[in-house]
């Protein structure tokens, strides 16, 4: 049974397929604790439970509820750069041949509705699938990487550009990396309850105009891929999420940056959407 896992106002709860949110603590009965990062640990007993919400307390609609990020405090978060060719191409950058690997620093992760605090003119926007670790990986190869995953949700690496390439090399890291910079949800679905894992429709619209349309099935490094090439290099662990690349049409390419008041909405086939409100 696919599970989907919600962090309402800092407590882990299941979403049912009318929309409700259950607290897992309550569903569980008290055997998990209402920490949405403990949860990540008992994936087989999120898919247990989520047949059983039926008779369960309903908290409320999702829409209603106040969200965090579904995984608010990731151990590690890596993020991939030019991972649509489309992308490498307005970026006027050859595409890598090898994972582009940086990090967002986790204290810029942030729930699916928080405001985005610009503090610069050149902030962009990059729609991304990310995907969370759920079980340890070392040395996994590629057909056994989707066993390792709790589920994939939406983010957006919201980007700083001018800080980005204010060193040479860029520091990606930073750039990438203000407070608020991270957006996640606004669900974590298990890989079982979306159309195709590895093919899903991905798009980007600020202020109602759609700038980024893709499917993630054009990833150059495809998630199993990252996956190999992440844990031959060091363990993943449960907790830890891949920002997996962002396909063409962001702001950069057309010298047009993200102002206060903008809303960026992000959705991915199967997971949701996400609306985020740019301040400065
Ligand atoms: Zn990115």
């Amino acid at each position: 049974m696919t599970f989907r896992l919600a962090n309402v106002a800092g407590r882990a709860a299941l979403v049912d397929d009318q929309d409700r949110w259950h607290d897992l603590e309550q569903v569980a009965a008290g055997h998990l604790s209402s920490d949405p990062m403990a949860a990540l640990g008992h994936l087989d007993l999120l898919h247990e439970l989520s047949a059983r919400l039926d008779d369960t307390t309903v908290g409320g609609p999702l829409a209603e509820a106040t969200l965090g990020a579904p995984v608010p405090r990731p151990r590690n978060v890596f993020a991939v750069g030019l991972n649509y060719l489309d992308h490498a191409a307005e970026s006027a950058m050859t595409p890598p041949a090898v994972p582009l690997v940086f990090t967002k620093f986790p204290s810029c992760i942030v729930g699916p509705t928080a405001d985005v605090a610009l503090r610069t003119q050149t902030g962009d926007h990059e729609v991304e699938l990310v995907v969370v670790i759920g079980r340890t990986a070392r040395d996994v190869s590629e057909a056994d990487a989707w066993d390792h995953v709790a589920g994939v949700t939406v983010g957006q690496d919201v980007s700083d550009r001018g800080l980005q390439f204010a060193a040479a090399p860029p520091h990606f890291d930073l750039g990438k990396s203000r407070d608020t910079f991270g957006p996640m949800g606004p669900v974590l679905v298990s890989t079982d309850g979306v159309p195709d894992r590895d093919d899903l429709a991905i798009t980007c619209d600020v202020n109602g105009t759609r700038y980024q349309d893709d499917r993630t099935s054009g990833m150059i490094f495809s998630v199993p891929q990252l996956i190999a090439y992440l844990s031959g290099i060091l363990t993943l662990d449960t907790g830890d999420v891949i920002f997996t690349g962002t396909p063409a049409g962001v702001g950069a390419a057309a010298r047009r940056f993200l102002q206060p008041g903008d809303v960026i909405v992000s959705t991915i086939e199967g997971i949701g959407t996400m609306t985020n409100r740019c301040t400065a």
